[in-house]
């Protein structure tokens, strides 16, 4: 463990405005992806964040468990793998080969969990019976609805709002069977086009995605994590009702310390989605330019603020790198070589520390490098 901190100014991680103190160990939890298609620089900017807030702990001591999921049981990749004729189990397990591949590229470190719904369902049975137990859930019919209609207080939504998310997120709020439109389902009965299911207490079905998550949190980490991680769209419903199940089934809050959830980007002014065919591929920018450029075009500003992908900011980042390795030949120690991890730990502010490195050069630009990534 590296004991510089011992002797140094006090050395705590700041996110959102919030001071997080960690103590040795930190369990991250990152919402990872549903296999049904090429990764996109929406995807790749939340996973690289969550990369740099990783490495950022790890240089200052901590020993950081990693868990990313893979959402293998979900409606969009059945439709996905009907479209195209083939087993959704094939087309989840090449589009998780292509999606680990272009992370490896990118230096996402690998997560030390990869969990996938399809491994845990035995614990989404186990949660489901831990919310009726709290009267937390109910059952209607072989599947059980858990009592989330408060958790879009978690959030600043309003309740008409949340319940245009909840559509949005395939959440049925006009599912009459539900006692109110934003409770969800925790374990779902197997309808007439339903292609998998499992047996359970309830009769045959499938999990709820936030379910999924919940389930394998608490099954890798026991009654919560301290940092949980994923794109800014997955605040509601995803994460809120992830947090109200645990908090429900457990008793124990708050479910996730810390939340990074990155900046959702954009193209000409819309959102990068699949759904609405506005995508940048990941593979498609590394033909052209290097991985340190993609991780600093994502990295270099503030993590949580949206923002719009332009081909000329790419330039921009390649521009931007070429000066930090000019700045990191500089010889010397100067002071700026602690200031920048000190900089990144103060609510990830990779712009202070790229200044920071840009002007003092030497050791400073050459820890930002190693330290992001970046070469
Ligand atoms: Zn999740």
């Amino acid at each position: 463990m590296n004991q510089a901190h011992l002797t140094g100014p006090p050395m705590r991680l700041r996110l959102g405005g919030q001071v997080l103190p960690m103590v040795g160990r930190v369990r991250m939890y990152v919402c990872g992806i549903t296999p049904y298609d090429v990764t996109h620089l929406g995807h790749a900017t939340t996973y690289i964040w969550a990369d740099a807030a990783e490495r950022i702990l790890r240089w200052h001591g901590h020993n950081v468990t990693v868990a990313r999921n893979v959402t293998d049981v979900d409606d969009v990749l059945f439709a996905e793998a009907r479209r195209r004729g083939a087993a959704h189990t094939m087309l989840a397990t090449l589009q998780r080969a292509s999606f680990e591949s272009t992370m490896a590229t990118l230096q996402v470190r690998r997560p030390d969990h990869s969990p996938s719904a399809a491994q845990h369902i035995g614990h989404v049975v186990q949660l489901a019976s831990a919310l009726l137990d709290r009267d937390a859930a109910y059952e209607r019919g072989g599947t059980v609805y858990a009592r989330t209609s408060e958790a879009y207080r978690r959030t600043a939504l309003d309740h008409a709002t949340a319940v245009e998310r909840a559509e949005e997120f395939h959440d049925a709020p006009e599912d009459d069977e539900k006692d109110d439109p934003l409770d969800i389902a925790v374990w779902q009965a197997t309808g007439p086009d339903d292609e998998v299911s499992w047996p359970s207490p309830w009769g045959d079905g499938r999990p709820g995605w936030h379910a999924e998550c919940t389930a394998m949190v608490l099954a890798l980490f026991g009654s919560g994590v301290d940092l949980h991680c994923g794109g800014a769209d997955l605040e509601f419903p995803h994460h809120a009702c992830e947090a109200a199940l645990a908090e429900a089934a457990t008793g124990v809050t708050p479910f996730a310390r810390g939340w990074l959830r990155a900046g959702l980007v954009s193209i000409d002014g819309a959102k990068m989605a699949k759904s609405t065919g506005n995508l940048v591929l990941v593979e498609d920018l590394l033909r052209e330019h290097s991985p340190g450029a993609v991780r600093l075009l994502c990295l270099n500003r503030p993590w949580a603020r949206p923002w719009q992908y332009e081909p000329g900011l790419l330039d921009d980042a390649e521009a931007t790198l070429e000066q930090l390795y000019a700045a990191a030949a500089k010889p010397g120690m100067q002071p700026g070589a602690a200031a920048v991890p000190a900089a990144l730990l103060d609510d990830l502010d990779v712009p202070r520390a790229v200044a920071i490195a840009l002007e003092d050069g030497g050791q400073a630009a050459r820890t930002l490098i190693e330290l992001l990534a970046l070469s």
